[in-house]
Parts: C-alpha cells; sequence; structure tokens
C-alpha cells in the first residue's frame, strides 16, 4: 500500500517535466511619491512591467485584460525588496497591495495606424479617435544595433531651411542636436523640417515622430493643429508628455519614441524622431532618481544621465542594406541657460552627437530669423550625404559669410573701407538676408539650389538688402511659372549637369532683363 502512494507521488512528480507556471507574487510594503516598496518579487527584473491588483480575488488575467490596470515599472532591485514607479494614478495604490510580475519587459506595441495619431509613452492613443491594434510588441529600452549591422550616412534628410542644408547638411540615420535658449525656434526648426518631409517622393519620404517631453499641453496641441494644416500629420506619430505627468513617463517618452522608429526602420524605412526636450527629460530623470533614493551626482543628475542619452541616441542609426537599409535619424533638443553651453546636459548631449545647430537669442532679436550661428554650427557627417547639386552651390556661401563675419567684427572700428572689404560686407550682408526664412515655409531642396546659385551668380548685386527676399520670391516663382524643367532636372537628376547650369544661366538673365534692376534701384 506504501509502495503503491509512494510510486503515485514519483509518477506524478516525472509527469510535470518543469512546466509548471507560478506566477509571482508581491505585496506593497510602503508607498510614497510614486514609488511603491515592494515584498515578495525576488526574481523580478530590471524595467519589466508589474500589474497592482485592486483586490485579493481578481484574476491576472481579467487585470491583463483590462484598459483600466495599473502597471508599474521595476527600476530598483534591492536586497530584500524591489522600488516600483508608479505608472498612473498613485493615489490607488496601499500599503499591502497585491502586486503581480508579467514576465514582460516594458515594450510598446506598434503598428501603422499609429500614423497621424498622438499616443502616450505606453503606445495607448489619447487623441480621442478611437483605438488603434498594435502589431509588433517593440521593446521600450533595447541594446542598440552593431557596428557591422551599420552603414554610414549617404543620404540627405532636407530641413527646408536653406541655412541648414547648404551648410550644416543632415544625413538619414544622422543625430543632429538643436540646442539654444528658451525662445530661440528650436521647435519650429525641428517642426519644419517635419513638414518640408512632404516635398520628398511618397517612397522615399521618412515618417516622422515628434516626442514632446514635458511640454505644456496646449503648445503640443497647437503644434499637432499646425501639422495637420500642413497635411503633414499623416506620416507622423506625436509622442506626448504634458509637465504634470509623472516623471517616470516623461523618463520614458524618448525611448517609446525611437522603439516606434525602430518598427519601420526595420521594414528598411526611413524615419526622423524629434526629442523635444532632453533637458526635461534629464530634469525628469533626476527627479525619479532622486525619488528612487539612488545617489545624487554632478548638479544633482543621477550619475548615470550620460548613459542614460548615450542608450537612447545610439538607437538612431542607419541600417546595413542586409538589414534593409532603413534609418532613424535623430534630432534632439537642448535648452541652454544663457547660452552657457558648457553645463553639464549640453556637453553630454553635444559628446553624444554628430553635430549641432546652435540659435541665438541676439540673432534672434535682431530680425535673423531661424537664429542659426553658423560660424559654430557644425554637422560632422551630414556632408557625405549632401546631394551634389547643393554641395556645388554651398561652397561658396560657406565661404562668403565666413569672411563677412570676420570683416563685420573689423568693421567696427573702422570708419572709411576699402573698395575690395566694402564689396565683401555688401555681398555677405545679402547672404544674411538671403538665408532668412519665416517659420513653417520650409523650402525643397530643388528651390534652395537654385536660389542660392543665383546669388552666388550676381543676382543681388545691385539690389537693396531690404528687397532680397522679395526678388528671390519673385525670380522662384519665374522659374516655376517658366522654366519649371530645371527644378525637375535638379529633383530628378540631383545634380548640376552643364546644359541644367545652362538653362539656368539663360534663366537668370531672361528674369534679370524682366526687372530691369539696374533702372529699378
Ligand atoms: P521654447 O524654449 O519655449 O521651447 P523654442 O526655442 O522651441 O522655445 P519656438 O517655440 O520654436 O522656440 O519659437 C519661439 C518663437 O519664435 C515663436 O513664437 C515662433 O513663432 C517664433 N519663431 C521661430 N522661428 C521663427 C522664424 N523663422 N521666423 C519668425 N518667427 C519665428
Ligand atoms: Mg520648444
Amino acid at each position: 500500500m506504501r509502495k503503491a502512494i509512494i510510486e503515485k507521488i514519483k509518477n506524478e512528480i516525472e509527469s510535470l517535466n518543469g512546466e509548471v507556471n507560478i506566477t509571482e507574487l508581491g505585496v506593497v510594503s510602503s508607498v510614497g511619491d510614486g514609488v511603491a516598496v515592494v515584498d515578495g518579487l525576488n526574481t523580478a527584473q530590471m524595467m519589466e512591467m508589474v500589474i497592482f491588483s485592486p483586490d485579493a480575488g481578481v484574476l491576472l488575467q481579467d487585470l491583463l485584460n483590462s484598459d483600466k490596470a495599473l502597471y508599474g515599472l521595476v527600476l530598483n532591485l534591492e536586497e530584500d525588496s524591489v522600488k516600483i514607479m508608479i505608472l498612473g494614478n498613485t493615489v490607488s495604490v496601499y500599503e499591502g497591495m497585491r502586486v503581480y510580475r508579467t514576465n514582460k519587459l516594458l515594450s510598446v506595441s506598434v503598428s501603422e495606424e499609429m500614423l497621424g495619431r498622438v499616443v502616450d509613452p505606453l503606445g495607448v492613443v489619447i487623441d480621442g479617435k478611437g483605438k488603434v491594434t498594435g502589431k509588433k510588441d517593440m521593446l521600450i529600452e533595447r541594446v542598440a544595433y552593431g557596428v557591422m549591422d551599420r552603414s554610414s550616412v549617404n543620404e540627405p534628410i532636407h530641413t527646408g531651411i536653406k541655412a541648414i542644408d547648404s551648410m550644416i547638411p543632415i544625413g538619414r540615420g544622422q543625430r543632429e542636436l538643436i540646442i539654444g535658449d528658451r525662445q530661440t525656434g528650436k521647435t519650429t526648426v525641428a517642426i519644419d523640417t517635419i513638414i518640408n518631409q512632404k516635398y520628398e517622393p511618397k517612397e522615399k519620404r521618412p515618417l516622422c515622430i515628434y516626442v514632446a517631453i514635458g511640454q505644456k499641453r496646449s503648445k503640443t496641441a497647437s503644434l499637432v493643429a499646425k501639422l495637420k494644416e500642413a497635411g503633414a500629420m499623416e506620416y507622423t506619430i506625436v509622442v506626448a508628455t504634458s509637465a504634470s505627468d509623472p516623471s517616470p513617463l516623461l523618463f520614458l517618452a524618448p525611448f517609446t519614441g525611437v522603439a516606434i522608429g525602430e518598427y519601420f526602420m526595420e521594414q528598411g524605412k526611413d524615419v526622423l524622431v524629434v526629442f523635444d526636450d532632453l533637458s526635461k527629460h534629464a530634469n525628469a530623470y533626476r527627479q525619479m532618481s532622486l525619488l528612487l533614493r539612488r545617489p545624487p551626482g554632478r548638479e544633482a543628475y543621477p550619475g548615470d544621465i550620460f548613459y542614460l542619452h548615450s542608450r537612447l541616441l545610439e538607437r538612431s542609426a542607419k541600417l546595413s542594406k542586409e538589414l534593409g537599409g532603413g534609418s532613424i535619424t535623430a534630432l534632439p533638443i537642448i535648452e541652454t541657460q544663457e547660452g552657457d553651453v558648457s553645463a553639464y546636459i549640453p556637453t553630454n548631449v553635444i559628446s553624444i552627437t554628430d553635430g549641432q545647430i546652435f540659435l541665438e537669442t541676439d540673432l534672434f532679436n535682431k530680425g535673423i530669423r531661424p537664429a542659426l550661428n553658423v560660424g559654430i554650427s557644425v554637422s560632422r557627417v551630414g556632408s557625405a550625404a549632401q546631394t551634389k547639386a547643393m554641395k556645388k552651390v554651398a561652397g561658396k556661401i560657406r565661404l562668403e559669410l565666413a569672411q563677412f563675419r570676420e570683416l563685420e567684427a573689423f568693421m567696427q572700428f573702422a570708419s572709411d573701407l576699402d573698395e575690395d572689404t566694402r564689396i565683401r560686407l555688401e555681398s555677405g550682408r545679402r547672404y544674411v538676408e538671403l538665408l532668412k526664412q519665416p517659420q513653417n515655409n520650409p523650402m525643397p531642396f530643388y528651390k534652395q539650389v537654385v536660389s542660392i546659385y543665383a546669388a552666388n551668380n550676381g543676382m543681388y548685386k545691385n539690389v537693396p538688402v531690404a528687397s532680397v527676399r522679395q526678388i528671390e520670391d519673385e525670380f522662384l516663382a519665374f522659374i516655376e511659372r517658366d522654366r519649371n524643367d530645371i527644378y525637375e532636372d535638379i529633383e530628378s537628376g540631383r545634380e548640376l549637369f552643364d546644359e541644367v547650369l545652362e538653362k539656368l544661366n539663360q534663366a537668370i538673365e531672361d528674369f534679370k532683363n524682366t526687372l530691369n534692376v539696374d533702372n529699378k534701384f
């Protein structure tokens, strides 16, 4: 009899074959400031999602299927407890509450349906226009592609801003920082870049993801309206967080942005991601780390803030042909205080990116908008990707402006100038005027080439500085109306061949005659 029982137990044990699935359960031991300390989740992983169960009778399965489940994120693994950031309403978490492991690292469910929508960092749509069904779960934190999976940047992404596309070209897969004080037009540069993508042929058009980190809700709403009006929302996804959201959501937002981007990049598509802005992101991470009682470092930021941002920006990539050749171009934004670029977070992000676009309050107030300081703005890899046509015309403008800056500094001391200096200054002034551009008015790349070529060939020589932009408008309209084949040539061939140049020179000549510049001014 005894033997039979033992035999039976033995059989039972053997039949288990290790497939027992015990859901791990923890209990909240204390809660405050959006952080729950939980006992019992000994094997929980970093960045794992956990789920808070409102009462003991509810099954995990029901919770997972419910819309209203309250999630938490495991962030500190300590000796006998874990610290969990509550992703939602903290008030409903109480001591003694049950917490289930989900065995899932935090991820966002992505699909094409997200295009044109506004989502939160967990991928839930928040624009009130109905659900989207996700196709693939993308990990929010994951290791970036390695060296062998990448290829070098070789295709341009056009911002539609003359000063940037000509002198600080950006390539697909590059990380270009937009940096400047508050209210210098940083967001505008990023938004104009998104709007400009509508001029790209559809099959090559990058999808855009705008990540708002701790922005005012009203600002994000007007931005979405602007994109819609410009017809840019159909290829754009907005990941929105506001200043009143809990800090872990702000911390997650840019990671969600790239995770969504990776979904498209893996299909061989090009993606543009804007992080607006990483200063606020650093502040959110600092707040979160202090609440988790991690030790503070320089400027009270946690010691791993550099690692945080490099982990994020390394995920921007140009994939090799074997992997489909997709790319993620990143435009992180940083806000400086009083133009101080040597503060902790700005220097960090400058050293992680492939170049930076400096915007300055002084220039902005002088009316030079976009307030780009072309002297210190750089793009370290983009010139390899610049189109040949643009390369051809951009050399001269760069040189002229550099000489102009030099002379301008001199001019403050010397009153009478020699002829040569005067001509250089006059020419420089006209280039500065030409590079001014109203907001939300990006110019397709082929128009830029024509405009700069005309300037290089003396179009504005006898034109008063104040009229430069008007003449430019008229000239471009003239080309569009009468010589549209020039635009087509540049757009399709993307190169300035001799015959195109001939046509262009002729057009400049003809246009000048219609103007009769010398008499008019
Ligand atoms: P914040 O620090 O508040 O985020 P920001 O640096 O992102 O500001 P924007 O919001 O882009 O700056 O622009 C600031 C103001 O300057 C806005 O009112 C915008 O309309 C104006 N502005 C930006 N670019 C231009 C431009 N090229 N021409 C004219 N006005 C512009
Ligand atoms: Mg802004």
